[in-house]
């Protein structure tokens, strides 16, 4: 059996891109995914979402703008990149950028679908992978299994056609008229959630819980967005542990709110309901309020809430629960027993800057995780900014030497610390990704 140099466990959009850009380099690689082709969250491909980030940071263009499988090229391809531009919004939807994913997904050789990797288990001078069909040996892995649902211990054996996770929305019937439906959670799913119920039916009744205080909007201002940069993220990775964890939470609006035109969108359309008179009582709004219980009650459920500014309690009967209650990084059994001998911080693995774990005990070879390290990383790591960085630091630790050089736009923002060596590393460090042709193949 041949001996890879590197296997991919998932295809979702992290390890696509690592697979886009190992293409022109010696690498031998093969990317495995469960599903029998490529998907991005289809229960939550709304009609009206939008990718949250520029259609820029795809899967190559950052760190190798002369890729073919950059978006601007599936634009040129598709006869749609001088309507693209035309449009004067740089943005595009996440259904545009689904179909984008599959054309990558349609011209690389490298990926197998239908293969659900069950077994990795150290091999000689590497890992046998063992699939639900076959068994590969390689020396590296990358794992980039993703995400799962997030759900409440109250609600997890109630899982049913009536309540279910956001991850699941497009999956299910979709609420009636007639029903009273509760979207839990005040992120971008349950927002997007509410717009596409509010557009379906104007008679559906609709409350909207959420723990937070109000319905924020993500702050993607461009001083913020400077840290989704490769250089703000080896500066993060570089400090300690409770500083990461404190930006970590202070930054999080940065990543995980609504962006600014939906939650306008919604506010707008509530207006009009309630000009033309059909808001009335179809449509509660309550913030600050954690749901603490769910009972099944004749034919609908009964949710006990908790105010948290009042403590008071109170319950609502409804007929549907769709909990937008987040997500977290997928750790499948093998993971598990593989991630046994790591150095841990906290609970957490600890992974290089190029994204390999640390083990405290030698190993065969390198893994590399993608999307499990907020707090190594920053929270960059859990979102598309930079994942074409990302995998060219993979692809220069696999090859051991820098295939995608590593030169830096200049900081908007700089550092004060400017004789602290890992800062100037970090910081001030040439860094702009470009393929260094001499890598050759
Ligand atoms: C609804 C939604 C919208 C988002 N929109 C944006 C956005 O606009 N901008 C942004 O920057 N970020 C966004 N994100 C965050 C992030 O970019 C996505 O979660 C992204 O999908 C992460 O990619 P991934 O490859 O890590 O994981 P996933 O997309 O979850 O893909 C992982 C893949 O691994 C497969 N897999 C799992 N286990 C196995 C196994 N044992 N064997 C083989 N295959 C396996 C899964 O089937 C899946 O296809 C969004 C997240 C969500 C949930």
């Amino acid at each position: 059996m041949e001996m890879l140099d590197v296997v991919g466990i998932g295809i979702g959009p992290f390890n696509l891109s690592l697979a886009a850009l190992i293409e022109p380099t010696p690498l031998r690689a093969l990317f495995l995914e469960k599903r029998d082709g490529l998907v991005w969250h289809p229960g939550l491909a709304l009609p009206n979402s939008r990718l949250q980030v520029s259609p820029l940071k795809d899967c190559v263009t950052l760190v190798d703008p002369t890729s073919p499988y950059s978006f601007l090229n599936y634009l040129a391809l598709h006869g749609r990149i001088y309507s693209f531009v035309n449009k004067r919004n740089a943005s595009t939807s996440r259904q545009e950028f689904i179909e984008y994913y599959r054309w990558v997904a349609g011209r690389l050789k490298t990926l197998r679908f239908s293969e659900d990797a069950k077994d990795v288990i150290p091999f000689r001078d590497g890992y046998r992978i063992s699939t639900n069909t076959t068994t590969y040996l390689a020396h590296a892995v990358v794992v980039g299994v993703g995400v799962e649902p997030k759900i409440p211990a109250f609600a997890r054996s109630l899982l049913c056609g009536t309540v279910y996770h956001a991850a699941d929305y497009l999956e299910r019937s979709l609420p009636h008229a007639a029903e009273h439906v509760l979207v839990v959670g005040g992120g971008q799913s349950g927002a997007e959630i509410i717009e596409h119920i509010l557009t379906r039916s104007v008679s559906t009744q609709i409350t909207w819980a959420t723990s937070r205080s109000n319905f924020f909007a993500i702050d993607d201002n461009s001083f913020v967005n400077e840290a989704y940069t490769p250089a703000y993220s080896r500066r993060f990775h570089a400090l300690p542990l409770q500083q990461r964890r404190d930006i970590v939470e202070g930054e999080m609006l940065t990543s995980d709110g609504i962006s600014v035109d939906l939650c306008n969108r919604l506010y707008e359309m509530l207006y009009e309901r309630s000009v033309d008179g059909t808001l009335a009582d179809r449509f509660r709004v309550l913030p600050n309020v954690v749901v603490k219980d769910i009972t099944s009650h004749n034919k609908s459920w009964r949710v006990d809430l908790d105010e948290i500014t009042t403590q008071r309690n109170s319950c609502i009967l409804v007929d549907r629960i769709v909990l937008a209650t987040g997500f977290q990084p997928r750790t499948p059994p093998f993971l598990e027993a593989l991630l046994e001998g790591a150095c841990m911080e906290d609970g957490l693995p600890v992974l290089g800057v190029d994204y390999a774990v640390r083990f405290g005990r030698p190993m065969p070879g390198p893994i590399y995780l993608q999307n499990q390290s907020r707090v190594q990383h920053g929270l960059q790591s859990a979102n598309l900014s930079l994942v074409a960085y990302r995998n060219s630091q993979i692809i220069n630790s696999l090859l051991g030497r820098p295939f995608y050089l590593n030169t830096s736009d200049r900081q908007m923002i700089q550092v004060y610390a400017p004789s602290d060596a890992s800062e100037r590393d970090g910081g001030e460090v040439a860094m702009r990704s470009t393929r260094q042709v001499s890598g050759g193949t």
